[in-house]
This record gives structure tokens, sequence and C-alpha cells, in this order.
């Protein structure tokens, strides 16, 4: 899928928007919107900076992923969803404007080798370092 169509997707997706406490912490980010996604078709959670609106997934099949330390000792699955949100306001707080190629982050079943990659490490760190303040 390139970018149009994931952007497609997210707009066409089930979704709701997140608590209000999670879309003024991303407005200090100049984050428009915050979305928790449940929809099969959408198994990654995504920033959009184009249109600077943040979308979570909200399916936990792979939430044990997070229950490591570099991605925040994640718990439950609620955990690991407020890891996932916290990583991509990570992205807006670090100003990552991705490739355009690559506009629209993402995570799933590979967080692992995310880690290689500056800017996800980077957005990683915020949310861990949000967790243990
Ligand atoms: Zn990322």
């Amino acid at each position: 899928m390139n970018a149009n169509e994931i952007q497609h997707l997210l707009k066409m997706s089930n979704k709701k928007h997140a608590p209000q406490s999670w879309s003024d912490l991303a407005a200090k980010y100049s984050i428009k919107s915050v979305f928790l996604v449940n929809d099969q078709k959408v198994n990654r959670s995504y920033i959009d900076h184009v249109e600077s609106i943040i979308y979570v997934n909200e399916i936990s099949t792979f939430w044990r992923n997070y229950s490591k330390a570099e991605y925040g000792n994640a718990k439950t699955p609620d955990e690991s969803i407020v890891l996932k949100f916290l990583h991509e306001v990570g992205h807006a707080a670090y100003g990552h404007h991705l490739l355009p190629s690559a506009e629209f982050n993402t995570i799933g079943n590979t967080i692992a080798t995310q880690l290689t990659n500056m800017k996800e490490a980077q957005a990683w760190k915020f949310a861990t370092d949000f967790c243990s303040n």
C-alpha cells in the first residue's frame, strides 16, 4: 500500500476519538486529532504528518511485543495501546518528517527491527521516558 491508500484506509476505518487527555497531550506537539482504530484491516499504528493525525491501533494482538523494557514494559494489552500512542507522539515531538515514501510510520509485529532506525529509537525513548516520569 502506498501512502494515499493507507490514508484512505484509515479515513474509512472503524475508529473513535481517543480520550481528551490523549488529545491534549498530542496537541502540545501540533497533533490535531487522535483516533483509536478498531479495524481488522488496520494492524498498525500510524502518524499522518500531512494532516497531523495519530491513529492508534487498539487491537492488541501483538501486545506482548511491548512487554520488553525498550518498548516500555507493558504489563497488559491496555498498556501496550498507551505505549503505541506515546510512540507516535514521540515522532511528533522530535519533529520527524518521514520521507514521502515512508510518510506513514508503521508499528506492527516487527518492532524488534525498529530500534535499528534512529527515528524509531527516538520515538520509543520518548514513550519509555514519559512512562518513567
Ligand atoms: Zn515509529
